[in-house]
């Protein structure tokens, strides 16, 4: 996989010019960092000093300091093509700080482990169904599978240096989770039972447990490996509950109190179903996974989440009229939510991630005429809807690559640990 790093320079010294000496040398790290992280292939110091404005003696003592701390690698030496030695080209390191990203879902486990470069070094996934379980077993469960993951990478010469949980439900502040329905769960405060587990490294500046809402890891995963110049989207995960991430200019919008992307439970028919959440003719009642294997004659089969998208695509695949009807039917539902986002944010991608991503050929097309025929500006302003880059589990990887990124915006905080 290669990682895009879609970064913002937002960096600006005091309109008075006046930059305290440690605050600089904080700014031309970041700076030279995150060039060297947005970088098509890996430039010289030379060529930092002529994208950066920085002096060529700034910019090698920066990259030294980023080198030392291992942040930043010199990738192997270019092919002779004239006089002289080739300049050495900089690329992100592959044996410093990872990120460790994990998922509690309604019927899995998963541990992500993702390095400085994007890459994705391990990925762990153990099948559970952890509704029977308290909050507390669960979380035990998911500490054994994060140890697992964090044993591998060290292994590799990796340091963890935080992590970020992704859970199916409303996360308050402090990583207390208000309400995951589809766990069972009422404010379950994540961070005290996750306490006595060893999870990433302490870094000053890096917090070692974010908890967040698995719509909007999933959304930072497809933002971090999705095709480059995918700035604005909306990342729709269609699990037994549907949540989307709303990406806005290369940051997750989550709304006043992080609640946002709550899309499962916009209403497709007024008057329609009851749905769990009080409401009636939620987008859940007419595309979620059990109403899609209910309306396709499965209802009783017994599948695990994860495995039920790829049976369902492998009968459609197969022209099983029933589930061929329920996806076209699925898409439409799915497709009046979509519109009505489109209509209000004027989004051109949506990108259709967790169980939905395996049954993107089915559900695009009724959702395209959805939003041909119910979005004002369609005709001159066309939407593409295509599967996540990541595919179903992109939350635990949009985690690990959360924290990552939080090294790549603030480099010093790692280098301060280091040093
Ligand atoms: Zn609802």
């Amino acid at each position: 996989m290669r990682a895009v790093w879609h970064c913002q320079e937002v960096i600006s010294a005091s309109p008075t010019g006046a930059v305290r000496q440690g605050s600089l040398r904080e700014l031309n790290l970041a700076v030279v960092l995150r060039r060297i992280a947005a970088a098509d292939r890996p430039p010289s110091r030379a060529d930092l000093a002529a994208g950066t404005g920085l002096t060529r003696a700034t910019v090698s003592a920066v990259v030294d300091d980023l080198i030392a701390g291992r942040l930043v690698a010199e990738a192997a030496p270019a092919p002779r093509t004239g006089a002289g030695r080739p300049a050495r080209g900089l690329v992100l390191a592959t044996d410093g700080p990872a990120g460790l990203g994990l998922e509690v879902n309604v019927d899995y486990l998963a541990a992500c482990v993702v390095d400085l470069s994007g890459a994705v070094r391990h990925h762990l996934v153990r099948r559970a169904d952890l509704r029977p379980l308290s909050p507390a077993a669960a979380l035990d469960r998911l500490a054994g599978l994060a140890a697992e993951a964090r044993a591998a990478a060290v292994r590799d010469g990796l340091t963890l240096a935080g992590t970020a949980l992704a859970v199916p439900g409303l996360v308050g502040d402090g990583g207390l989770v208000r309400l995951a329905p589809n766990l069972g769960w009422r404010d379950v405060d994540v961070p005290r039972l996750l306490a006595g587990h060893p999870l990433a490294e302490p870094v000053d500046g890096i917090p070692p447990l974010v908890v967040d809402n698995e719509a909007n890891l999933a959304a930072l995963g497809e933002l971090h490996a999705g095709p480059p110049g995918t700035a604005s989207f909306l990342h729709i995960s269609g699990e037994i509950g549907i949540g989307a991430g709303i990406v806005l200019d290369g940051t997750l919008y989550r709304g006043t109190r992080g609640w946002s992307g709550e899309i499962g439970h916009l209403p497709v028919q007024p008057q329609g179903r009851p749905c769990r959440c009080g409401g009636q003719g939620c987008l859940e009642q007419y595309a979620g996974q059990e109403a899609i294997l209910a309306a396709a004659g499965l209802a009783d089969a017994d599948l695990p989440a994860d495995t039920a998208a790829a049976r369902l695509a492998d009968l459609a695949e197969a022209g099983d009229p029933a589930t061929l009807a329920a996806l076209a039917d699925a898409g439409t539902a799915l497709g009046v939510a979509v519109a009505g986002v489109v209509n209000l944010l004027d989004l051109d991608t949506v990108v259709l991630g967790g169980g939905y991503a395996p049954l993107a050929p089915w559900l695009s097309p009724p959702v395209l005429a959805e939003v041909s025929r119910r979005v004002l500006t369609a005709a001159w302003a066309s939407v593409t809807v295509r599967p996540a880059a990541l595919g179903a589990r992109s939350a635990a990887v949009g985690g690990a690559a959360s924290v990552v990124r939080r090294i790549v915006d603030r480099p010093v905080a790692w280098l301060a640990r280091a040093g």
